[in-house]
């Protein structure tokens, strides 16, 4: 009696154990239909059976190698976060000429974070077109020699943050996911970046075991890690958005200069809050209600900034909608 009782209970569980599981494989099953982001397909190798469309191999056009720094244009773009929401960026175009260093200021909310999503079309743009040397993205079945998938897309874009992406795992695995590099060529990257000395004095080094979201380094410490990432990418354009609550503003100073100085062959775009920051930009963007103010040499735009900022009452920019929205 004892044995079976046993049994049935065990079958039980069993059963309930199924029944969670058969659960399971049907959200994973319609999570893996879900729509992807438009421009964007599944890798070759995806094995699970979905319409979705895959990424030939070998055959999708990618942008030139020949160089880092490529020409980025900005061409009447509009863009908002949501349909009916309010446009955030308008009309906005500007070109930036390859291995160019570009400051963007404007006052909090004037639209330079989000002129970052739109660079890397986390958000669909609405209007408008944005090409990087003269390729602009496509889906991937009306890809042409003028276009490229999202993946290629992104692969473009080194994005600069104090709070990168770190995942629990070595330092190595962080900086190398697959393991394409050799310990010398790491240990140089972190050299240069200026992480050298903190390496050494880990324990592991290279196999020195971060926490999830980088609990265990410093904020500047995760901005170099980010750094060390850039430099080991083929990335053209660097983005860099400082964050608005810089602990330290000589070390947003610091950093900038540092980080310009080692990115130099490669297009970079620097938010800062601080002027100094962009004073040894080759130009300097200034966005104002999602708008370009000026765009032109620092020592034109910053002094031009500082005047209006010392003004109460900026005159406020009339509202404005898309030709065709
Ligand atoms: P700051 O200097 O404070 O960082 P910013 O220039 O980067 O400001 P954005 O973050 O681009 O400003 O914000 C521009 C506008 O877009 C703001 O009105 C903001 O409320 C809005 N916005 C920003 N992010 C989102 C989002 N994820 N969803 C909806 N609206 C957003
Ligand atoms: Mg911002």
């Amino acid at each position: 009696v004892t044995l079976s009782s046993t049994f049935i209970q065990r079958l039980f569980t069993l059963i309930t154990s199924v029944e969670n599981g058969l659960a399971g494989a049907e959200r994973l099953n319609q999570y893996l239909r879900q729509p992807i982001e438009p421009c964007a397909g599944l890798p070759r190798s995806a094995r699970y059976p979905t319409d979705h469309i895959k990424r030939p191999v070998g055959l999708v056009p990618r942008l030139p190698v020949d160089r880092l720094g490529k020409k980025l244009q900005v061409k009447d773009v509009w863009f908002r976060y949501s349909e009916g929401g309010p446009w955030i960026l308008k009309d906005l175009s500007f070109v930036i000429e390859p291995g160019e260093s570009v400051g963007v200021i404007g006052r909090t909310g004037a639209g330079k974070s989000s002129l970052f999503q739109a660079l890397l079309h986390v958000y669909p743009v609405a209007q408008g077109e944005i090409s990087l040397a003269g390729k602009t993205l496509a889906p991937l079945p009306e890809l042409s020699a003028d276009s490229v998938d999202l993946e290629e897309w992104r692969s473009q874009f080194a994005y600069i943050t104090q709070s990168p992406t770190i995942f629990r795992g070595s330092l190595r695995e962080n900086l190398d996911p697959f393991r394409e590099r050799t310990d010398d060529h790491l240990r140089e990257i972190l050299q240069r970046v200026g992480l050298g000395d903190f390496v050494q004095g880990l324990t592991g080094q290279l196999d020195y075991d971060l926490e999830e979201a980088g609990a265990n380094l410093s904020a500047g410490q995760k901005q170099l890690i980010a750094t060390a990432r850039c430099l080991l990418s083929d990335a053209s354009v660097v983005l860099m958005d400082e964050a608005t609550s810089a602990i330290d503003p000589n070390s947003e100073e610091a950093f900038v200069r540092a980080t310009n100085e080692l990115l130099a062959d490669r297009t970079r775009l620097i938010i800062a809050h601080r002027l100094g920051t962009v004073e040894d930009c080759d130009r300097v963007l200034w966005l104002s209600g999602g708008t370009v103010k000026m765009f032109a040499p620092p020592a034109r735009v910053l002094p031009a900034f500082l005047a209006q900022g010392q003004n109460p009452v900026a005159p406020k920019t009339p509202e404005l909608t898309p030709p065709l929205g």
